[in-house]
This record gives C-alpha cells, sequence and structure tokens, in this order.
C-alpha cells in the first residue's frame, strides 16, 4: 500500500509500504477515505531532523472498516469510522474519567509499530475504546467537517472547556488558526456572552464572525492587552483560550484573562517554561488545557 513518510524538514514522500493488517486481537483495519494535515505536523516539517527510517505521517482521519480482531466487538467490516488522534483502551482509570490521552494502555498513530493515517489504511489497536461508528455514509456532505471531530474541533472545544467558557462570560479567543476558529465555535456552544478574537488574517476573520466571534482584535503584544482591556470595562476577559503555543501569545493570553479568570492553553507549548508566573498568581489566574481528549 502507498503512505507518506517524512525523512526530514520539507521531505515528506509518498511510498510503498507493508500493507496494513491485524497484529493483535483488539486490533481493525481501516480503509482511509478521508485524511487531514494537522498543525502539528508543521513542525517537524519545518525542523526535522534527517532520518534514515522515515516517519509515518498523519493521525487525524475516517475510513471503512477492512477486517476486524477477534476481541473487537463494538464495529463490523464496512462500518465507516472517526479516530481521535490518539488510540485508547476505553477501559482503563482514565479513560474512565474522561481523560483518553492519558490512557495506560494508549498510543500514537505513527509510533511503535503503528502507522499514519496519511496512508491507504491503518491497523487501530484497541479498537473498540478508539474509534466511533458514524451513522452517516462516506460521501455525506458532513465528512469535512466530521474530520475535525479528530483533532482541532475536540482541540478548540478543549480549550473553552480547560477555560471554563460559560454563560455570561467573556472570552478571548488567541490565535486565528483552524483551532482559534474551533474555538469560537467551543466557545459559543458553551452558551459564552461575548467573544473577542485575536488575529489579523481577513479571511480568516471573517470566518471568526460567522462562527460567532462578536469583537476583532488585531493588534500584537502591549497594543493588543490595551485594546482587549478598553474592550472589557478594564479587567480582562474571564475566559481566554490559547491557541498557538509560542511564548508571545502565551504572554499575551495570561496578559488579557482578568483577576480570577481562567487561560486554556492547547497550542503545543514551544518552550519549556511558562512565562509571568508571578502576576498570573498575584491574580490568581487558573492555567490549565493540554491535549484534548478526544475520544471523550
Ligand atoms: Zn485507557
Amino acid at each position: 500500500m502507498r503512505a507518506t513518510v517524512m525523512y526530514g524538514a520539507g521531505d515528506v514522500r509518498v511510498e510503498t509500504v507493508p500493507d496494513a493488517r491485524l497484529v493483535d486481537p483488539a486490533d481493525v483495519v481501516v480503509h482511509v477515505t478521508r485524511a487531514a494535515i494537522c498543525g502539528s505536523d508543521l513542525w517537524p516539517y519545518k525542523s526535522m531532523e534527517p532520518d534514515e527510517t522515515g516517519r509515518r505521517m498523519g493521525h487525524e482521519f475516517i475510513g471503512v472498516v477492512d477486517a476486524v480482531g477477534s476481541d473487537v466487538h463494538t464495529m463490523k467490516v464496512g462500518d465507516l469510522v472517526l479516530t481521535p488522534f490518539v488510540w485508547s483502551d476505553g477501559t482503563c482509570v482514565f479513560c474512565r474519567e474522561g481523560l483518553h490521552t492519558s490512557c495506560l494502555h494508549g498510543g500514537r498513530y505513527g509510533f511503535d509499530g503503528v502507522g499514519g493515517g496519511q496512508g491507504e489504511a491503518v491497523r487501530v489497536p484497541q479498537a473498540d475504546g478508539t474509534l466511533v461508528v458514524l451513522p452517516v455514509n462516506r460521501d455525506d456532505a458532513l465528512m469535512p467537517s466530521l474530520l475535525t471531530l479528530s483533532d482541532v474541533m475536540a482541540t478548540g472545544h478543549h480549550a473553552a472547556l480547560s477555560a471554563e467558557v460559560g454563560p455570561g462570560k467573556t472570552v478571548a479567543v488567541v490565535g486565528d488558526g483552524a483551532v482559534g476558529l474551533c474555538g469560537v465555535i467551543g466557545a459559543r456552544r458553551l452558551d459564552a456572552d461575548r467573544i473577542i478574537i485575536l488575529g489579523r488574517h481577513p479571511d480568516r476573520i471573517a470566518i471568526a464572525k460567522e462562527f460567532g466571534a462578536t469583537d476583532v482584535v488585531s493588534e500584537r503584544g502591549e497594543d493588543a492587552v490595551e485594546h482587549v482591556r478598553e474592550l472589557t470595562d478594564g479587567s480582562g476577559a474571564h475566559s481566554v483560550l490559547e491557541c498557538v503555543g509560542l511564548d508571545q501569545s502565551t504572554v499575551t493570553a495570561l496578559s488579557i484573562a482578568r483577576p480570577g479568570g481562567a487561560v486554556g492553553r492547547v497550542g503545543v507549548p514551544q518552550d519549556e517554561a511558562i512565562p509571568d508566573a508571578l502576576p498570573v498568581f498575584m491574580e490568581n489566574i487558573t492555567i490549565a488545557g493540554g491535549r484534548a481528549p478526544a475520544r471523550a
């Protein structure tokens, strides 16, 4: 079968690889019908050291079940299924608490002998605890939207949950990329009163407004902080969604949270430390977030 393999920064090849096949009784093999590229794929695309073995890519996909292990009970050959971006057993202590990303028996696509979603087929371990059977056919008009539930929409929603978005609250979303835009949808679903999007790409801002953003802040750094404060009677936002992961965007996110507010971080941090420890402490600002348990 054919699959994408990344060998280093800027070096992605479509190659013939061994066919995906059942290894464990809890596995299924999925024939991939839709797959996406993640923002997190862009970091190795920019910076991966050359590697002769290469790395199989892709962790967001929808497909048709091709083969079912003897210990799989919730799906059959021919079912259309969606995967969250990691696999999980669905039964361990963390899965039962809804934190499937910390599954004791889970793992990541593209590692430990499991292939990636950017290929013709994938062996999915722990299929019962991982895959979700979709009640539509493979050409349904909703397919592009359903594919976002693999990662980006779940991640935006997780940012909103982590930032404690709720009725009556003012929300600020830092970042107008795909995750930030899904964060706007998440904030609206959780009944935010007001949603301020921080971003400067006119096409994306237009989408953010369509999704429910009520205010736009297009400045950066100190000017952005000042603008958000002007919009919030000087106090800042109750809930801030950090959807970038850079030091500057994190400083901005922490600076626009009001005292007692919460920041939900879902941008993969590109720095070791969280900045502004003292002001965040003095104002009782909660810092939460992390990898989204998309399966939950
Ligand atoms: Zn588990």
